[in-house]
């Protein structure tokens, strides 16, 4: 059974459709991994998941509950799917510490010593417990990330999104934040991850799926899509990305 299934799903801006008809399940567990050309539709893809964006057409189904169905409490489905962006996004007045304890405690999902308890364990998680008090501004970008993984996993999601994570940050600092999601994945965590960095998800995907042109061009197991890709799209983008 499928923890995630998008059927027929499409998107417009205007007149602008960026979505063309998705279709995709990910399975509870899965890490699924989303390459693709710029402007290709992944990030309105992903926003879509969460209800971040309206969608147009077709249907999100998460835990067999159709969360696109306009009578759905769109708060309690983003709790359960924690979502880390490209630029971080860090409270920049508040520290890390409540940075992390902020949503669960004004959800009232926890009390603050809870969240407080919960925060000082995921810092550890993401290997920064000696950052609790500093504010963002004090950290490197890699450190940033993994404070905004650590966030978006405070709320005890069962689905975690990732759009473009390490794509602004200095090249060193890229390695400590997919660590960060490799031990997600290894523990579990069902994940969609938009990314270029195609090491990773040929190592961690489960399976990779190629966009282009607001559509799903090609989609397997990893060794598949980069060793044996069907489709001249996806073999012009990998030959620019590899
Ligand atoms: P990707 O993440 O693959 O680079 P996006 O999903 O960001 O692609 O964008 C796909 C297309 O949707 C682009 O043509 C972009 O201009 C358009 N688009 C994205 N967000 C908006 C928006 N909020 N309003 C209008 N057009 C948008
Ligand atoms: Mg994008």
């Amino acid at each position: 059974m499928g923890k995630i299934r998008v059927e027929g799903l499409k998107k417009s801006y205007g007149t602008n459709q960026v979505l063309k008809g998705i279709d995709i399940e990910v399975k509870q567990g899965e890490v699924l991994c989303v390459i693709g050309p710029s402007g290709s539709g992944k990030s309105t893809f992903l926003r879509c998941i969460n209800l971040l964006e309206d969608i147009t057409d077709g249907r999100v189904v998460v835990d067999d509950k159709d969360i696109s169905d306009k009578g759905v409490d769109i708060n309690k489905v983003r709790e359960n799917i924690g979502m880390v962006f490209q630029h971080f996004n860090l409270f920049p007045h508040f520290n890390v510490l409540k940075n992390i304890m902020f949503a669960p405690v004004e959800l009232g999902k926890q009390s603050a010593e809870q969240a407080r308890t919960t925060a000082l364990r995921l810092l550890e998680r993401v290997g920064l417990s000696d950052k609790a008090d500093a504010y963002p501004h004090q950290l490197s970008g890699g450190q940033k990330q993994r404070v905004a993984i650590a966030r978006a996993l405070a709320m005890n999601p069962d689905i975690m999104l990732f759009d473009e994570p390490t794509s602004a940050l200095d090249p060193e600092m890229v390695g400590e934040v997919l660590g960060v999601m490799k031990d997600l994945a290894r523990e579990g965590m069902t994940m969609m991850v938009v990314t270029h960095e195609m090491g990773f998800a040929r190592e961690v995907a489960d399976r990779v799926v190629f966009m282009d042109g607001g559509y799903i061009v090609e989609e397997g197991p990893p060794e598949e899509v980069f060793g044996r890709p069907k489709h001249e799209r996806t073999i012009s983008f990998l030959e620019k990305v590899l």
